[in-house]
């Protein structure tokens, strides 16, 4: 569902990645792990389009996205091209949960399914209940997000994206900003979607979460993806030098 081939990012003269290749499948859940500063955030910012690759090539559900292809075959850049409705395919969660502050909740929840899928206020609205119910945080509905803990405005963030209906989440350190107690509760919520089926890209520090829930696990080291396996392989007999010195660092 996800094919990146050879991509690079540079910001002037610092190259954040280099030579990324990385397939995802429908379904697999990838836990992207790594230092501060290895590039986890704008590898998941390149396949989105919300930075624009360097070099490389990205392929989402089999579409090349960035690029048209001229009568002759030839390929050149465009960054129209299937970009708003491969935006539209992949729900993105942020370490701060970006809600609309003069929002409800309900209201955060149906905004983009009615501006953008064009659905009727009832047809939002019954989705955007079901979401919130399966996230645990129906009876908020009609708060405004900073009444709410980090967890349950992080939980919103979550039925916010899958209010448009994606083919793939990606999370990017979605408990990080969270208070300890509070990080369960949206661990559970990402624990569920997955056992639902849902592609998920995430990037975490949790490694007992890495090790649960995903089917892969992507070291990123300086930018280059220094060890992509089970996480089995992984957490118990990584390959690489570099994978085991940051294991003993975060576990
Ligand atoms: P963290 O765990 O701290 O979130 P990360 O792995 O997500 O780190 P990135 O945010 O992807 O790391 O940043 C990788 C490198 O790219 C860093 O050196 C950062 O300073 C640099 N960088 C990121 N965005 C930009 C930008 N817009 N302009 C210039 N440099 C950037
Ligand atoms: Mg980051």
């Amino acid at each position: 569902i996800i094919r990146v081939e050879n991509l690079h990012k540079r910001f002037g003269d610092l190259e954040v990645l280099k030579r990324i290749n990385l397939e995802v499948d429908r379904g697999d859940v990838v836990c992207i792990i790594g230092a501060s500063g290895s590039g986890k955030s704008t590898f998941l910012r390149c396949v989105n389009f919300l930075e624009e690759p360097s070099q490389g090539k990205i392929y989402i559900e089999g579409q090349l996205m960035g690029f048209k292809e001229l009568p002759g075959g030839e390929l050149v850049k465009d960054s129209q091209t299937n970009i708003n409705r491969m935006r539209a395919e992949i729900g993105m969660v942020f370490q701060l949960f970006n809600l609309w502050p003069h929002k409800t909740v309900l209201g955060n929840v149906i905004e983009a399914p009615m501006v953008v899928r064009k659905q009727s206020r009832d047809e939002a609205v019954a989705i955007g209940e079901e979401l919130l119910d399966k996230v645990g945080i129906l009876e908020k509905k009609d708060e405004f997000p900073s009444r709410l803990s980090g967890g349950q405005q992080q939980r919103v963030a979550i039925a916010r994206a899958l209010a448009m209906n994606p083919q793939i989440m990606m999370f990017d350190e979605a408990t990080s900003a969270l208070d300890p107690e509070l990080v369960g509760e949206v661990l559970e919520v990402m624990r569920q979607l997955a056992s639902e089926g849902m592609t998920m890209l995430v990037v975490t520090h949790e490694m007992g979460f890495a090790r649960e829930v995903s089917d892969r696990v992507i070291f990123l080291h300086n930018g280059q993806v220094e060890e992509d396996t089970t996480p089995e392989a992984i957490f118990s007999a990584p390959k690489s030098d570099r994978t085991r010195q940051f294991l003993r660092k975060v576990l």
